[in-house]
């Protein structure tokens, strides 16, 4: 329950404030410092030089340069959703001018029928009334592999199509953005308003799932 850990002792070292429910407790310093050998010490190191090099200074999107460049990674696959194919194609195009070889997929790829991978019309964006092709997350991480990307990269993918993807990419996965259809992609709006505008969140498994009419 970090979340409830106000004053974050384990920023500074101090471990003998670390509170009862600590999950910090569990695991020594050494033991900690165990978990990161081989590849995964180099890209925690890699990950720290890019945090202090371009601290509140670079963007993200310098900051995913910077990191595969740190990694050697010079060929990036780029996993996007339809719904930004403006956004994927200036983000992959300032890629390639910065040297990285780029292969890019789109959610919608190979074109799946919604209705062959068995969702009902009630799980449509249409209600079946046309054509709908099903997200493809897996095939995004398959033929990206295939392509000899090392590096994964998410820009808009549908919450639980982000979660197959990288469940299915064999390999270092980051996130230039996330998509948020109600806020212009920016889902920390809701949150910084929780106890205002969108007060609604704290019901909203009782109020809206119980009843999916209401949404
Ligand atoms: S790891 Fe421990 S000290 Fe750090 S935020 Fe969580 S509860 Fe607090």
């Amino acid at each position: 329950m970090c979340d409830l850990c106000e004053a974050k002792p384990c920023r500074n070292g101090d471990r003998e404030s670390f509170p009862p429910y600590c999950p910090g407790r569990q695991l020594s310093r050494e033991e900690a410092i165990g978990l990161y050998d081989g590849q995964d010490r180099d890209a925690l190191r890699t990950a720290a030089s890019v945090e202090a090099g371009g601290y509140c200074r670079w963007t993200r999107c310098e900051e995913i340069m910077a990191y595969a460049t740190g990694c050697g990674y010079g060929r990036l696959g780029l996993a996007f959703c339809a719904g930004l194919s403006y956004e994927a194609a200036v983000f992959a195009g300032i890629l390639r001018e910065n040297g990285f070889l780029v292969s890019s997929v789109c959610c919608k790829n190979c074109s799946v029928p919604k209705q062959e991978l068995g969702i009902p019309p009630a799980s449509m964006v249409r209600g079946g009334a046309e054509y709908e092709a099903s997200c493809n997350p897996i095939g995004q991480a398959r033929l990206l592999m295939e392509s000899g990307c090392q590096l994964g990269i998410i820009l808009g993918l549908c919450v639980g199509h982000d979660s197959l993807f990288i469940k299915h990419f064999d390999g270092p996965v980051t996130v230039l953005a996330v998509k948020d259809r109600v806020t212009g992609n920016a889902p920390l709006a809701p949150i910084y308003t929780a106890t205002s505008y969108y007060k609604r969140l704290s019901s909203f498994v009782k109020t809206q799932l119980s009843n999916p009419k209401n949404g």
